[in-house]
């Protein structure tokens, strides 16, 4: 019953998250809530509350824009977490190598950033995820056990399928529209995570660049860090987020 009701919730509210965000809306949209209470070991939307650690996520790439980002991590002594698309790694195999020897944590954002939305649990893993992971494996000899749906947008029967084969659902809680060509100056993504900040936050962040905004977003990341890092934040890996969650 509760899978029934959830699955109706969702499919009656089938628009993407993203075009659905502003910044009027609640922090944390009433449906991730919702998942997180049901699953609360398998979807992620934020780490401990009582301690100080954050973590960056970013989403889309492997793309030029991650050398990027990664060189600025760098410079700050910080790590991060990627979500990347399974389409993008075999052409960009030394940003990749780069990321996992310095540390930072690879999940998988699907195949291709197909909408969740319209496939079954079993399309979704034998065509996205699976594809994806094999990849990872072949090229790198990793195995991503962090699955971010693009768009946000997941089912409880999607989140339970992927599961049993050993993959978290991890989504957000802290957005910075830096993806929003309307609201996406530095100036507009830094008050946004200013905003937003709370201990245990996930910040959904983009290494792919949106119609030539990503010097935006880069210079927000330069400010990001070092407010945080001001305000007594760490800034970890997923994984270190909920390690003792
Ligand atoms: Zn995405």
């Amino acid at each position: 019953m509760l899978g029934w009701a959830l699955t109706y919730w969702f499919y009656g509210n089938c628009q993407p998250y993203s075009s659905q965000v502003n910044d009027s809306l609640p922090l944390i949209p009433a449906k991730f809530l919702q998942l997180k209470d049901h699953f609360p070991e398998t979807c992620i939307i934020k780490g401990s509350e009582t301690s100080k650690m954050i973590a960056l996520t970013f989403d889309d790439g492997p793309s030029n824009v991650t050398n990027k980002v990664l060189n600025i991590l760098e410079a700050n002594n910080v790590q991060a977490t990627f979500f990347w698309l399974g389409k993008n790694l075999s052409q960009n195999q030394s940003i990749v190598r780069k990321a996992i020897a310095a540390g930072h944590q690879i999940g998988n954002h699907s195949w291709d950033h197909s909408n969740p939305i319209n496939i079954s649990p079993h399309e979704l893993w034998s065509k996205q995820l699976s594809p994806t992971n094999a990849t990872f494996d072949s090229l790198f000899g990793i195995s991503p056990t962090l699955f971010r749906p693009p768009f946000g947008t997941t089912t409880p029967e999607q989140i339970q399928f992927i599961n049993a084969r050993g993959m978290k659902t991890v989504l957000w809680s802290i957005t910075t529209l830096d993806w929003d060509l309307t609201q996406n100056t530095s100036e507009e993504i830094l008050r946004r995570f200013k905003k937003h900040l709370h201990s245990g936050g996930i910040v959904l962040l983009h290494d792919v660049d949106f119609n030539n905004t990503h010097t935006e977003m880069l210079n927000a990341l330069h400010d990001i860090i070092q407010y945080a890092k001001a305000n007594d934040y760490n800034l970890v890996t997923i994984q270190e987020l909920i390690k003792n969650k």
